[in-house]
């Protein structure tokens, strides 16, 4: 669980997917293989970076189940 400073990300603590409007934080990723995969987010290059939760979910995105919970989806 680190912050990543790679594709569209310059250390900010959550990352959107733009392929499935999730949003997931990086202070608490779960790095299990059917984890996150943060990584292959960014590979994808449908890394959006957030400063604040309520940023995101005013954009649209809705809570990653595994690193956030409570999702609305
Ligand atoms: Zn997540």
């Amino acid at each position: 669980m680190v912050r990543r400073f790679r594709g569209n990300m310059n250390g900010e603590q959550y990352l959107g997917n733009t392929s499935t409007t999730e949003v997931h934080d990086l202070d608490n990723e779960d790095t299990a293989g059917n984890g996150c995969q943060i990584d292959e987010i960014i590979a994808a290059g449908n890394d959006k970076p957030f400063t604040s939760l309520t940023q995101a979910h005013s954009a649209g995105y809705d809570n990653c189940a595994k690193c956030l919970g409570d999702s609305q989806r």
